[in-house]
């Protein structure tokens, strides 16, 4: 039977506002997605949401309410942006400003958040209390479920494994730290690392593919650790390796059932992946600690979206 009720999921990220119908069994129905506005996010969120309440009329399902995962430290209570380092929210009463438009519950939280919970409500994690949620793309993100909670904080600023420091002298970070994770087992970390060591190492493949030591992006060196790139191969396991260690620390903080992993530096494969889990699993066993699952996302790029509109269920019905 085709379902008659769906909340809308909205994954507010740097560069795409994605959106999606979803069902209360976590099917994506239909998608819409647009570029986000850098100086208008809430304006973005407004668009893809009139967008998709539109069509849904369309498809004879009523939208029953709208959960947001917003890029940035977000006020779950009031549905609020309080800070946002790479998009400006024009509005920052995210809830209110929706809820305005379209009359039905609205719930915000955090990208990675929304993430988490989707993981956690249909992937990778399912049906698991404990549960970290790391995604490693240009920068790195994370969610916490712990307890079977999502962990927020005091003003929704917690759960940045990012900006975890692992080396006091490292490089300085966009937050303001010296050595954050970030900067060391992502894809600015990959980028840079490959940058220092290409002069020594001319007849890199990492050369052919960036064209230059200035356009290296972790990408092109991805693609040559593929085509078993010494070079290229050396970077990828010093950055699964800080990586590693990151999860670690999330061993020793928050003793989860699964770790899940996601975002497009994961792409890279074993290369990447293979270190982070050795140093992962080494670390565990020094401390003679139970040890944990580590595994992909496998909602993929729709787990903000999943997730999102997994907390608008919930808010909905009241669980
Ligand atoms: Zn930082």
């Amino acid at each position: 039977m085709t379902p008659t009720r769906a909340t809308l999921g909205v994954d507010v990220g740097g560069t795409a506002t994605k959106a999606g119908l979803v069902d209360r069994s976590g099917a994506v129905l239909l998608r819409f997605q647009r570029a986000s506005e850098r100086n208008a996010g809430t304006k973005g969120i407004i668009a893809v949401v009139e967008e998709l309440v539109r069509r849904a009329g369309g498809l004879g399902l009523t939208v029953e309410g709208i959960g947001v995962g917003a890029a940035g430290f977000i006020d779950a209570d009031s549905g609020s942006v309080t800070f946002a380092p790479n998009i400006v929210y024009d509005d920052p009463q995210i809830a209110d400003a929706v809820r305005s438009r379209v009359g039905v519950p609205v719930i915000v939280d955090n990208d990675a958040n929304a993430a988490v919970w989707g993981e956690r409500s249909f992937g990778a994690a399912s049906g698991s209390d404990h549960v970290a949620y790391v995604t490693v793309g240009t920068g790195i993100g994370s969610g916490f479920v712990v307890q079977g909670r999502l962990l927020r904080g005091f003003s929704g600023a917690a759960a940045e494994l990012g900006h975890t420091i692992v080396d006091p002298a490292g490089p300085r970070c966009g937050c303001g730290l010296r050595g954050c994770l970030e900067q060391f087992g992502s894809g600015i970390g990959i980028a840079r690392m490959a940058r220092e060591l290409l002069p020594d190492a001319r007849d890199s493949s990492i050369l052919a593919f960036a064209g230059s030591i200035d356009a290296v992006s972790a990408e092109d060196v991805a693609r040559a650790a593929h085509q078993y790139d010494e070079t290229a191969r050396r970077v990828l396991a010093n950055a699964g390796r800080y990586l590693g260690i990151g999860l670690s620390n999330i061993a020793n903080m928050f003793d989860p059932e699964v770790i899940v992993l996601s975002g497009s530096v994961i792409k890279a494969g074993e290369p990447f992946l293979g270190p982070v889990r050795d140093e992962l699993f080494r670390l565990t066993a020094a401390q003679r600690r139970r040890p944990m699952r580590l595994d992909v996302t496998s909602l993929g790029g729709d787990a903000g979206i999943v997730g999102a509109a997994a907390l608008a269920w919930e808010e909905v019905s009241g669980s």
